[in-house]
């Protein structure tokens, strides 16, 4: 199925999303995409372009961005953190050089730099300088290990120090079979953040935490730490998002869509010690006779968990305006928009 939004999807909208969603977003987890920068080839294992099915557009830039929001979030102004897709195989310097024109002139909207754990500290800087990156966007596949990858085999510690000294983001999808619930990344991540306390770590999917239990073993641990964020971007469970907004500060937590990636219809599901994006292929596979079989956007399952983990709480509009909008603003800037630091 395509991305034009579905008789389901335009339901859900409606009666759930529509009243629901403030009028500004900012949506600080959203990737940019061309093929142009994928080296891989049409018949690498695994496929590179999993979400074709569910975006399929060869090229996703600004203005793709806009009317994808525009069809998902009708009547919302986006502003974006926006970063090369992970390819496997990537042209990085054309990715990065794309990426900085998808964002050049549209502050408050930023770019981060997408990095390969083996490149120069010199290279990274002079990149961020002739780009304005905002910071980095290290991953998993260019580890060596890109399951039991630690923090510092995505982002060795010489582009830690730098990311320091310049005061940047680190946008940060843990590694590991149990994400925070690894012991590892819990003391890798308490380590960095003391030495190096200017960084600014965007904990992505709540800490990888798309279902509750891996946050639940690790929050007491992580939360009074002043320089961890967190997105909560492919989560759609509403109970990851109560622990969130109970034990986590409020300020810190953001909206991000992780598109194209969260076009796709379907959700997480959580199993045993695990999870996974269930897809429509899944779905089909399964043919639940029982119900409405079909899925809607995996981002609209986000925020279907949002509003109801907010209606828990009982939160009026100045924390939801935060959630969906003040907070990235201020993870990006420091401060404002109209709110203070
Ligand atoms: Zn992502």
């Amino acid at each position: 199925m395509g991305m034009e939004p579905t008789d389901l999807d335009r339901r859900i909208w409606e009666e759930e999303l529509a009243e629901f969603l403030p009028s500004r977003l900012f949506d600080a987890h959203v990737h940019c995409f061309s093929e142009a920068f994928c080296l891989s080839k049409p018949d690498d294992d695994p496929p590179e372009h999993k979400m074709t099915d569910a975006c399929p557009m060869p090229v996703i830039g600004r203005d793709e961005l806009t009317r994808i929001y525009d069809m998902v979030f009708p009547g919302r102004t986006v502003d974006r953190l926006l970063f090369g897709w992970v390819f496997r195989r990537v042209d990085f310097d054309g990715h990065n050089a794309f990426t900085a024109a998808q964002v050049a002139g549209q502050a408050p909207s930023a770019g981060l730099m997408l990095v390969h754990p083996q490149f120069t500290v010199d290279k990274v800087a002079s990149e961020i300088d002739h780009h304005g990156f905002m910071g980095l966007k290290p991953y998993r596949w260019y580890a060596d290990d890109e399951v039991g990858c630690r923090i510092t085999d995505m982002l060795p510690e010489p582009l830690i120090e730098l990311a320091n000294d310049r005061g940047l983001i680190v946008m940060m999808h843990l590694g590991g079979r149990l994400g925070i619930a690894e012991e590892q990344n819990v003391r890798d991540l308490l380590d960095l953040a003391t030495r190096y306390p200017n960084v600014r770590w965007d904990l992505a999917h709540m800490a990888r935490s798309s279902i509750a239990w891996p946050l639940e073993r690790s929050i007491e641990r992580i939360r009074d730490v002043p320089s961890f964020w967190y997105d909560f971007s492919s989560v759609t469970y509403s109970d990851v998002l109560t622990l969130g907004f109970r034990h986590l500060p409020l300020d810190r937590i953001m909206f991000g869509t992780d598109f194209p990636c969260d076009l796709v219809r379907g959700t997480m599901v959580s199993f045993g010690l695990g999870w996974e994006q269930l897809a429509e292929d899944d779905i089909a596979r399964l043919a639940p006779a029982h119900c409405d079989p079909r899925p809607t956007y995996t981002v609209y399952e986000t925020l279907r968990a949002a509003r109801r983990a907010i209606g828990f709480e009982g939160f009026g509009k100045k924390e939801i305006e935060d959630i969906f909008y003040g907070n990235a603003y201020r993870f990006i800037h420091g401060s404002g928009p109209d709110s203070g630091p």
